[in-house]
């Protein structure tokens, strides 16, 4: 279907773009790179009279290293992200992650903000910056303020973004040598998620010092697996230990029953998923 006919307007600054939120109000929808906003204008689920695209303002794209912290400007394709040196050294389980995320296609013109601020419980990269305590810049009329990432996912396709506001980065705090997988579980490839899990481990000498572990598509947003993260504190890394700890994947979860899977189903695999992605992040 061809959508409903709107305005577009391609600002360079952020401060233009914030102006034409502030002008055209709940007519207006931001446009990173349109790999879901699209798909939703074209079947008319959403019909704004004006479109403001992100896609020149300039400092809204790239990755930079700043002190403790790696920041990865919301603008900045998937594809980049996944290729980053620094995020590979400093926040390796995104670079795992995007690996799984869709196809060739899909990474080079979708954005790393524009995924995270549409909030899919399905897409791949709400679990990992939960993982790694991320926080999320966002930028209104009256200035920028910092969202935790525990704060930051409020509900199916809902997040702290207001309506007038802007994601403008994502600041992750560095795990450098942290050990870490993501688990994606698909019925064929590219496929969405029906579950998926994001393990970090810091190892020492055999033993699991400290573990992080988010999930997706367990709930209407990511969830970190903090029964298991707590369980797995001061263990080997060894299969039966991981394998205790696993199990409690699924405690304090809600997942969807779909065609994919029904509730149950989920909470199995979530187990069965979180034992091998801790055991690959420890690489045991
Ligand atoms: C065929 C296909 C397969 C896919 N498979 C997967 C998958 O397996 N895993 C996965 O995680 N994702 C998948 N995706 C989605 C992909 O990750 C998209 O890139 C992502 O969902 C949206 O990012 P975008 O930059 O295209 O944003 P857009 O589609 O342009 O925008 C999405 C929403 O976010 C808002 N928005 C965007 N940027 C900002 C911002 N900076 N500030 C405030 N609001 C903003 C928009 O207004 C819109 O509501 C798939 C998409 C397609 C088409």
């Amino acid at each position: 279907m061809i959508p409903a006919q709107f305005d577009y307007v391609a600002p360079t600054s952020v401060e233009d773009a914030l102006a034409a939120l502030a002008q055209h109000g709940d007519d207006a929808k931001i446009l990173a790179g349109g790999q879901s906003l699209l798909p939703v204008l074209r079947m008319r689920l959403n019909a704004p009279e004006m479109i403001i695209d992100l896609g020149r303002i300039e400092s809204l794209r790239g990755i930079r290293d700043d002190g403790d912290a790696i920041v990865i400007g919301a603008m900045t394709p998937h594809s980049l992200v996944g290729q980053d040196p620094l995020v590979a050294e400093h926040a390796a389980v995104i670079t795992k992650a995007i690996k799984h995320l869709a196809d060739a296609q899909v990474r080079h013109r979708g954005t790393f903000g524009g995924a995270l601020a549409h909030a899919d419980p399905g897409g791949d990269l709400g679990a990992p910056t939960l993982a790694l305590g991320a926080q999320f810049v966002i930028a209104g009329s009256g200035g920028s303020r910092t969202v935790e990432a525990d704060d930051f996912f409020v509900d199916i396709f809902e997040t702290a973004i207001g309506d007038d506001e802007i994601l403008t980065e994502v600041r992750i705090p560095k795990h450098t040598g942290w050990g870490a997988s993501y688990e994606k579980f698909v019925r064929i490839a590219h496929q969405w998620p029906i579950v998926a899990v994001a393990a970090m481990v810091k190892s020492d000498g055999g033993t699991i010092r400290e573990a992080r572990v988010g999930l997706t598509n367990m709930g209407s947003t990511p969830l970190r697996a903090r029964a298991v993260e707590e369980a797995l504190a001061g263990q080997p890394a060894t299969e039966d230990a991981v394998r205790a700890a696993a199990a409690h994947a699924a405690d304090g979860t809600n997942p969807p029953s779909d065609l994919n899977g029904d509730t149950d189903y989920r909470r199995h695999v979530a187990t069965v998923f979180t034992r091998r992605a801790v055991l690959a992040a420890a690489g045991a």
